[in-house]
């Protein structure tokens, strides 16, 4: 993610400020200029509805019908305000959906509000004793999130359940959301189809069939050769969900090394490559090689220095060369789009 600046002083804000902690000037960010900018130095700008209850920072043009920015103009049912427990909740778990939502616009990804448009998105944060028996998941552009997902414990205490290696909020939003935009790619087009199917096997297969045996049986042994993720292995959509995740998680951190400056100049690399690189902007590169080492290269620097403060890796993962594939793959859609 970028690092923004505050318009007043041009002190660094975080993606989640909503005033400048050294001038104090109220700010928000605006996701057409990718900027953060404030409403008394811009006056066609609005804050977003949503900025009432503190659960969103985004700014919209005044001249907007909507009453939303693009992040909350997505969302269909969220806790009711007196409802303060599941209303918290909520606001945790809006701050990873923004940073979704800023990468999607990154990748200049159709985001239409299902209100809108039956084949759009909408977001569901649903109790857990909700009445409709909804989990976690995906259908239909409709991408339901349980609200006990922001408990911390409780999200600690699944991670080791499911014998998960990382599970975080943000990695939840980008996995659901991965279901929604294998439609946009695929659905009514063959030949990305055949493509699809060539890097992540025929999605025909019965689904729930296929989960309930994940379920039974676990993964099967070496799945590590030819997939990111246990789950991964349980169908070729979640193979595709979880590698788009991932896909998402290497371009955030590449990008935010790139913003932060952070470059390498070690005397030997194990890649025979350039020893000295600059992370670079990855949105900008189209050969994903270079992506993935650069990539490489950061996420051991930063599981390092976290190991140095006796904590777990930032990026627990090993990718092996047919996954390597497959976000190659990924990375193929977008520039053969634009
Ligand atoms: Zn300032
Ligand atoms: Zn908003
Ligand atoms: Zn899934």
């Amino acid at each position: 993610m970028k690092i923004f600046s505050c318009p007043k002083c041009k002190s660094d804000l975080f993606f989640e400020n909503s005033s400048c902690v050294k001038c104090h000037e109220k700010v928000g960010y605006n996701a057409i200029s990718d900027a953060f900018e404030s409403t008394r130095l811009n006056r066609n700008l609005k804050f977003c509805e949503n900025k009432k209850y503190a659960v969103c920072n985004w700014l919209l043009p005044k001249t907007d019908n909507s009453k939303f920015c693009k992040a909350c103009a997505l969302n269909r049912k969220v806790p009711h305000a007196n409802d303060i427990e599941n209303f918290n909740k909520w606001k945790k778990l809006e701050i990873a959906k923004h940073r979704l939502i800023y990468q999607l616009i990154k990748l200049k990804l159709p985001l239409v509000p299902k209100l809108d448009d039956d084949e759009g998105i909408a977001f569901d944060f649903l109790s857990k004793d909700n009445k409709e028996n909804k989990l976690t998941g995906h259908s239909n552009g409709v991408v339901t999130i349980l609200l006990t997902e922001a408990d911390a414990v409780a999200r600690e205490q699944n991670r080791v359940e499911m014998n998960e290696r990382y599970r975080t909020l943000l990695g939840h939003f980008r996995h659901e959301i991965g279901h929604y935009y294998w439609m946009y790619f695929f659905n009514n087009n063959s030949s990305s189809l055949n493509a699809f199917r060539s890097f992540f096997n025929d999605e025909r297969q019965d689904y729930g069939k296929a989960l309930q045996t994940y379920y039974n049986n676990g993964a099967p042994k070496n799945w590590n050769l030819n997939y990111i993720s246990k789950y991964a292995t349980s169908h070729p959509w979640e193979d595709w969900a979880e590698t788009w995740a991932h896909y998402l998680h290497i371009m955030d951190t590449l990008e935010t090394g790139n913003q932060t400056g952070i470059a390498f100049t070690r005397e030997k690399t194990d890649f025979n490559e350039e020893p000295v690189f600059k992370c670079s902007n990855p949105y900008l590169i189209s050969d994903f090689n270079i992506i993935f080492k650069e990539s490489t290269t950061l996420t051991s620097a930063v599981n390092s220095l976290n190991r140095s403060m006796g904590l777990p890796d930032v990026y627990p993962f090993i990718v092996p060369q047919p996954v390597f594939k497959k976000l190659n793959f990924i990375h193929s859609l977008f520039i053969n789009k634009s």
